[in-house]
């Protein structure tokens, strides 16, 4: 029998970690974890070293490691804790990694997932932020270290499956007429609209259909979620933004569809549960089990089909913006809308005042080329520093 595959989980402590440390677990001679990752959390980052006993940990800063080196060493785990950047890249990009999961939260993940690129590794990519951010540098390290991108967004999973293998070539050569992206909506599909400015953090982060991390769960009440997926979409799959259609399908059971040139249109369903392309990512192109629940299509009984309304979700049409317009603009509209929903989420802010605050930042900041991480970076902290002016200017 082949030995078993060594995996990092970069923020193992994070929804997306725990579920595909639970999908390791099903399958104990096949998958190892050879490091696990978190920020916050760490007793909890401590409990998963017991359980899955990687040979690497990482945490924050020196003396976080320090602390989790003497836990570890008294329960008897030769576990090494590594701290900082650094450390995420090293063990991103160690030569004993076969797969790295990229599920840190934010632009924190783009270096420790370019390092996995770079590695050329396995690299199966939640982290969106880092491919909004970086696109063009992103893929062209995928094309140069031949490394294996495999999509976990739901979405783009679903895409990917149902896009011939060598779609590569080119979605036209493939006879793909367009994409469309389905989005639930959110918590806020029929919200009266004056009471936007009121909802709260718990209300914003109590997503119908999916449990997820805050800042995704604010980002799909926003839609800007799905804004940051049209850009992920367009990168992933080589397409431009007036290929990929948003649809809103409130019940999330089709999580996205490919419209063929000849009328056919190829969808995947399943149950909302993020086992399932984490699973398939870890496996392919096997398939393995996930503990997802089978579909019931009789429980379910219906499928609706919306068009989205931007008057509601502006951020939708900012990001579709930030996809045409290219160059550092993503990385801008990603920054503005970081600082933006942590704001929120301190309740500095109100819900509908993350709009405002990117449209201020695109709107002052020049679009520059996204040339160069250098440029990439500088676009990043340029656009959270005008955010933070926004916030400063009106006193919250
Ligand atoms: P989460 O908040 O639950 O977890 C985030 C992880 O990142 C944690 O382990 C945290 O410790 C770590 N982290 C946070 N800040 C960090 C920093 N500065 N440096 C290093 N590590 C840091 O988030 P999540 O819901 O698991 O989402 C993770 C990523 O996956 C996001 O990019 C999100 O958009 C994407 N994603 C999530 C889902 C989902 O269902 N949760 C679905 C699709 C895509
Ligand atoms: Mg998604």
């Amino acid at each position: 029998m082949s030995r078993p595959q060594q995996i990092t989980v970069l923020g193992a402590t994070g929804s997306i970690g725990l579920s595909t440390l639970d999908v390791i677990a099903r399958h104990p001679g096949r998958y190892q974890v050879f490091a696990l990752t978190g920020f916050s959390r760490l007793a909890e980052l401590e409990v998963l070293c017991l359980q899955h006993r990687p040979r690497y940990a990482v945490v924050p800063d020196a003396a976080a490691a320090r602390h989790l080196q003497e836990g570890l060493i008294a329960a008897g785990l030769s576990t090494r804790v590594l701290s900082g950047e650094a450390g995420l890249c090293a063990v991103a990009s160690d030569p004993a990694v076969d797969a790295v999961m990229a599920a840190i939260v934010g632009a924190a993940g783009l270096k420790p997932t370019l390092a996995a690129v770079e590695a050329g590794k396995k690299v199966l990519l939640a982290n969106k932020e880092a491919l909004v951010m970086s696109g063009a540098l992103f893929m062209q390290a995928v094309r140069k270290s031949g490394a294996v991108l495999l999509p976990i967004d739901s979405e783009h999973n679903a895409i990917f499956q149902c896009l011939p293998v060598d779609y590569a070539h080119g979605l036209a050569r493939s006879g793909v007429r367009r994409i469309l992206l389905t989005a639930s909506g959110g918590p806020f599909r029929e919200t009266p609209l004056p009471a936007l400015a009121q909802v709260s953090p718990e209300q914003a982060c109590a997503h119908p259909n999916w449990s997820m991390g805050r800042k995704i769960s604010v980002d799909s009440a926003s839609m800007m979620n799905k804004g940051l997926e049209l850009i992920e979409a367009c990168w992933l799959f080589d397409a431009q933004p007036d290929q990929v259609e948003v649809v809103i399908h409130p019940q999330s059971v089709i999580h996205s569809l490919v419209d063929y040139v000849d009328g056919s249109v190829l969808a995947q369903l399943g149950n909302p549960d993020m086992r399932t392309p984490i699973s398939h990512a870890l496996a392919w192109p096997e398939r393995i089990d996930s503990g997802v629940a089978p579909l019931d299509l009789f429980t379910i009984a219906r499928l609706d089909f919306l068009p989205p309304d931007e008057s509601r979700f502006p951020c939708l049409r900012l990001a579709r913006q930030a996809a045409e317009a290219g160059g550092t603009v993503p990385a801008m509209l990603n920054a503005a809308n970081e600082v933006a929903v942590a704001a929120f989420l301190e309740r500095r802010i109100r819900f509908t005042e993350i709009a405002s605050i990117i449209t201020e930042v695109l709107n002052l900041e020049a679009a520059g080329e996204a040339g160069s991480l250098e440029a990439v970076l500088a676009a990043d902290r340029r656009a959270r520093i005008l955010a933070e002016q926004w916030l400063e200017r009106h006193g919250r």
